[in-house]
């Protein structure tokens, strides 16, 4: 007698082989059989006839850090979208921002920082790797979660977060800092080189730190430095390099190129990986399914602004002569290399996309609610300034709590041809880089990243076979992480699975009305729970806490 049996459905086994007619027998946390079980008996039976049976949807590039922090009752309402598009598995901590390791001192200069990733009423406590995944046991989580340690936390911790090269007793406690979050669990490291403090690092600071990874096996993710014209290249060769140099696997996160109408550059930087991984380098990469992505508008200041974190960046944009020069640099400042030099700069994001694609996703107050959705340049307009003022002045009354949305990510709002040819090329995992806070308006991805794969271009786009992008979904990232019993649909594996009607599954989430929920996933099964059914969504916290335990699949 079985606990579950899901009968009637096409398995795609998450290796990307074939679909094959099987039912799925569960037990407790596991698939204990696959096969014809018209004759078992079951205590219940779920009919999955014309649909799919997946493995669980894997985001190794989630932002939930501090959503999956919080009490679950609110935790589940916040990643509803998410466990609805079948996402089953989570890693956080990625792109160098996160609270864990973090002490007293840089433990709210870091909750600061990350006002834009947090929901209202979560403060964080913890300050190891160990103490937040504890946290996250018991209280429970809606999804399975592993972490990764991020850079940004150990420099804040160790360096704090003003420019320069750490010194050799910094690197030090660096390191130990960073071989504690490992002992505790996490998957690896990653690197936000566009956010403070991680871009004051230089390429050899990151080579180091990321081969104190090679005695555990995990891996070194990377929010590239510089997605412009200038640097793209530049930044796509260090990633390379430090995977070489520290002999250990790197992941390319989130893919992509900045522009207005040419994303050619991108193609360079292909090549260049496509040699190296014929050289041998452990190299991973991953695509945001979207055009646009969502961060905090601190990010278009110039590095020197932001220097200290966000309260140091208001008190410089309410001083008229250091606000007059942030506006002059971000106007007319080319980004150049090496970006971590003091006075340097990795990355202008208006330079790289212009006023017209930076839209206001995101600000706390009420008063200025009615400005979420406008682009920078309407946003000046609107007020009778340049869209630099304009936005200053936001950034202050918001007390810096303010999103924004940019369009131009290889490709823009009417032409995605680029995405689709970086989307048909081999080995890269598919990612929302997307989160809900409950608060302002979310990267519609929060909702329907996965959906989108298999809807716009899976069925409709046929830009991959369905087999091929829930591979990309389940059993690549599984393989990368070296989730074992996780990621593949087969006898003995954990019970984290999804039922989607190939015919129907969609994304409805769109940039203007980004809380609506995907079409076409009809079950959703975390460690043998069913947590979506139709309509029907518990809350369960049938999630698991994740502690790296093999070396990865890489290359
Ligand atoms: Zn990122």
């Amino acid at each position: 007698m079985f606990e579950l049996i899901i009968f009637g459905g096409n398995v795609v086994d998450g290796t990307g082989r074939p679909r094959f007619r099987a039912d799925v027998g569960i037990e407790g946390k596991r698939v204990v059989a696959l096969g014809d079980l018209s004759s078992v008996p079951a205590r219940r039976r779920l009919d999955a006839s014309g649909k799919v049976v997946c493995p669980g949807f894997i985001d190794m590039h989630s932002h939930s850090d501090l959503i999956l922090a919080a009490e679950p009752q609110l935790q589940a309402k916040l990643m509803e979208g998410r466990i609805r598009q079948g996402i089953t598995t989570e890693i956080v901590g990625n792109c160098g921002l996160g609270v864990a390791p973090s002490d007293d001192r840089s433990r709210p200069r870091l909750r600061g920082q990350l006002s834009f990733l947090t929901p209202e009423g979560v403060e964080p406590s913890w300050g190891t790797v160990g103490e937040y995944l504890e946290l996250l046991e018991g209280q429970g989580v809606v999804v399975n979660v592993g972490v990764l340690v991020p850079h940004g936390a150990l420099r804040a911790t160790v360096v704090g977060f003003g420019p320069g090269e750490a010194t050799e007793e910094e690197m030090g406690k660096m390191e130990v800092l960073l071989a504690q979050g490992l002992e505790d669990g996490a998957f690896g490291i990653s690197f936000g080189l566009i956010y403070p403090p991680g871009q004051y690092a230089s390429t050899d600071e990151l080579v180091r730190l990321a081969r104190v990874l090679k005695p555990y096996g995990g891996y070194a993710a990377f929010h590239q430095r510089g997605g412009g014209p200038e640097t793209l290249l530049r930044s796509v060769e260090e990633i390379v390099e430090v995977g070489r140099k520290a002999e250990v696997p790197v992941e390319h996160s989130h893919e992509q190129v900045h522009g207005k109408g040419d994303w050619s550059a991108i193609w360079e930087t292909v090549r260049l990986k496509e040699e190296a991984l014929k050289e041998g380098v452990a190299l991973g990469q991953d695509l945001i399914p979207y055009t646009s992505v969502c961060t905090t508008m601190a990010a278009i200041f110039p590095p020197w602004a932001q220097e200290g974190g966000l309260p140091a960046l208001l008190a410089r944009i309410g001083d008229p002569e250091l606000r007059r020069r942030m506006e002059l640099e971000v106007e007319t400042r080319f980004p150049e290399w090496p970006p971590w030099k003091e006075g340097s700069w990795p990355v202008n994001l208006v330079r790289d996309f212009g006023w017209e694609n930076l839209y206001v996703a995101f600000v706390e107050g009420e008063e200025n609610k009615h400005l979420e959705g406008r682009n920078l340049r309407e946003l000046g307009e609107a007020l009778g300034k340049s869209p630099f003022q304009a936005v200053s002045d936001l950034m202050v009354a918001e007390g810096g709590a303010v999103a924004v949305l940019i369009f131009g990510i290889s490709g823009d709002r009417e032409d995605d041809s680029t995405l689709r040819e970086l989307m048909r090329l081999p080995g890269r995992a598919f990612v929302t880089d997307a989160w809900e806070t409950g608060r302002g308006r979310p990267h519609p991805g929060a909702y329907g990243a996965f959906p989108r794969v298999l809807g716009r271009y899976v069925r409709e786009g046929r830009v991959l076979t369905l087999e091929e992008a829930v591979h990309r979904m389940t059993g690549l990232p599984a393989g990368r992480l070296g989730l074992e019993d996780r990621g593949v649909l087969r006898e003995g594996a954990r019970a984290d699975l999804v039922i989607f009607d190939p015919a129907k599954v969609k994304d409805k989430s769109t940039h203007g009305d980004p809380r609506s929920f995907s079409e076409g996933v009809e079950v959703v099964v975390v460690n043998g729970k069913v947590v979506v059914e139709g309509d029907r969504y518990t809350g369960d916290t049938a999630g698991e806490v994740l502690r790296r335990t093999g070396r990865g699949i890489w290359g």
